[in-house]
């Protein structure tokens, strides 16, 4: 028998990933009564299976191959060992280190925590009485049911791996990236990844560090094939350099177990081939999570899986928003705490009109059309904006600007591999628009252009500013010097 709780919130936020658990501080610190409902762990993908676990594991595979390599820097070590038992420890003790920081900081904004699966079994908007509330039924394993009354809801609920129907996908061995992140066995002599996009090509780097021979079978004509098509082929060639073996236009066909090894047929440019490795990631994308969200007939406007928003994320049910990869606009995490706050301003404001007394406080709206995308590759990708092809296709007059890292103190005594960085502007007036790195630290320096974009700063403002000797940022004030 399900129980209805007494309090009335404001707002609840069903999903306590970054795009949930950022919109709950939020609203709370608006000083919304915030509900937040989570049926696993707090901090979503992002935190148990997406983002740090898997920099975890790829910053404990880079230094293993760093002191492996360490008589490049003059140091000899002997009886370097990755023991992925001990680097799974590590990357377990960060993640509850970060779940604790997150709890503590639910708790002291007041945010009320659920555990259990979220459904919204009233939306709420059936009829012309203002006060009918919403309702969310939460559901756990051995207790009731409990119902809450809401004002508005947020669903956060974020995505899960996509793998498509190929014949031999759920064999042992074959595995999405939720289990290979949990691998703490030998590492693997071989690992055929399917797919070549972010996530492809991130586990590529952290198993080639590990001393896994890699394959990688991407049905596209290049890796990372949204991004510039400069940064796709030099990682090609920095992953080919380290030993990856690399089809593009490569059709999977099937996979089979034999006595070698999982053995896929695939095919490329019309030639059916085949290889073997130990165990396979199928990295083919994610879809949105929906399972158990609305009760039958309840669900707004959806569009092949993903939750259709307008442009401040409210669905199609008046006071009923969706943010983050349940939206399928952008699958990044930054992108959903970014949405949810906008998506909580709105809320907070439209609540504000309906409830006497309540203030919005000021603060700026993320900027939502400029974010950041990156690739923690060795080295590292990042970019902003757009790229040169992209501004021409929009009918701008723009020109790129590209440097190497060759002449980059920092990146030349800590031997970085060889990287660029290009920057693309205006002809006329030298407003920066966009900017692609691939090198050490591309993914902290990025951050410098998302500013210089977003404040429509000229490659002469952001070159005048003086920046520290040694560092891998005089690297922004030579590219943006012509
Ligand atoms: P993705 O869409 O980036 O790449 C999947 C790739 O698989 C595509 O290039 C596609 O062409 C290819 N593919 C699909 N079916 C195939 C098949 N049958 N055979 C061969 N290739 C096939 O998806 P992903 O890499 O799985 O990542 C999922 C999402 O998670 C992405 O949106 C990504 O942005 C996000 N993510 C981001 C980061 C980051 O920001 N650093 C890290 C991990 C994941």
């Amino acid at each position: 028998m399900a129980e209805m709780t007494t309090t009335i919130y404001d707002l609840t936020v069903i999903g306590a990933g970054p795009g949930g658990y950022e919109a709950a501080l939020e609203a709370a610190k608006l000083g919304l009564r915030t509900a937040l409902i989570e049926k696993d762990s707090l901090g979503g993908t992002c935190l148990n299976r997406g983002c740090i676990p898997t920099k975890t594991l790829l910053h404990s595979s880079e230094l293993y191959k760093e002191i492996c390599d360490a008589e490049r820097f003059g140091i000899s070590a002997e009886h370097v060992q990755a023991d992925l038992n001990n680097i799974q420890q590590h990357k377990q003790t960060t993640i509850a280190t970060l779940q604790k920081g997150i709890a503590a900081l639910l708790k002291a904004a007041k945010v009320t925590m659920y555990q259990g699966l979220g459904t919204v079994i009233d939306t709420g908007t059936d009829d012309s009485n203002k006060d009918h509330m919403k309702q969310v039924q939460i559901t756990a394993d051995g207790a009731d049911p409990v119902i809450i009354q809401t004002r508005q809801i947020l669903l956060a609920s974020g995505s899960v791996p996509s793998v498509p129907p190929i014949p031999g996908h759920d064999l042992p061995g074959v595995m999405t990236s939720d289990e290979l992140l949990s691998w703490d066995q030998e590492p693997f002599s071989s690992l055929l990844i399917i797919g070549g996009g972010v996530i492809g090509v991130e586990f590529a780097g952290i198993w080639q560090a590990l001393g896994t021979k890699i394959t990688i079978l991407e049905a596209l004509p290049s890796l990372i094939a949204n991004m510039d098509k400069e940064l796709g082929q030099s990682l090609k060639q920095s992953l080919k350099k380290k030993g990856a073996d690399i089809h593009t236009g490569a059709m999977v066909q099937s996979l089979e177990s034999t006595q070698d090894g999982i053995l896929c047929t695939y095919t490329e440019k019309d030639t059916v081939c085949t290889c073997t490795a130990q165990a396979v990631l199928i990295a083919t994308g994610r879809k949105p999570y929906t399972d158990g969200l609305f009760a039958d007939g309840l669900a707004p406007s959806m569009e092949r899986g993903r939750i259709l928003t307008d442009e401040h994320f409210q669905t199609s049910l008046p006071g009923i928003y969706a943010i983050g990869d349940v939206n399928g606009k952008l699958q990044l995490a930054h992108a959903a705490t970014a949405q949810g706050l906008h998506a909580v301003h709105q809320i907070a404001a439209a609540l504000s009109e309906d409830t006497a007394n309540r203030a919005v406080p000021h603060r700026n709206s993320p900027v939502l059309d400029l974010v950041p995308s990156c690739i923690y590759a060795s080295p590292e990708i990042a970019s902003v904006g757009l790229t040169l092809d992209q501004a021409k296709e929009q009918g701008l007059v723009a020109k790129s600007h590209k440097i190497l890292s060759s002449a980059n103190g920092k990146s030349v005594l800590s031997l970085q591999e060889r990287g660029f960085m290009k920057v693309v502007y205006l002809e006329e007036t030298h407003v920066i628009i966009g900017a692609q790195l691939l090198c050490a630290r591309a993914t902290d320096m990025i951050s410098e252009f998302a500013v210089a974009i977003a404040q429509k700063l000229t490659l002469e403002e952001m070159a005048s500013v003086i920046r520290p000797h040694p560092s891998f940022s005089e690297m922004i004030t030579q590219v943006t010097t012509l």
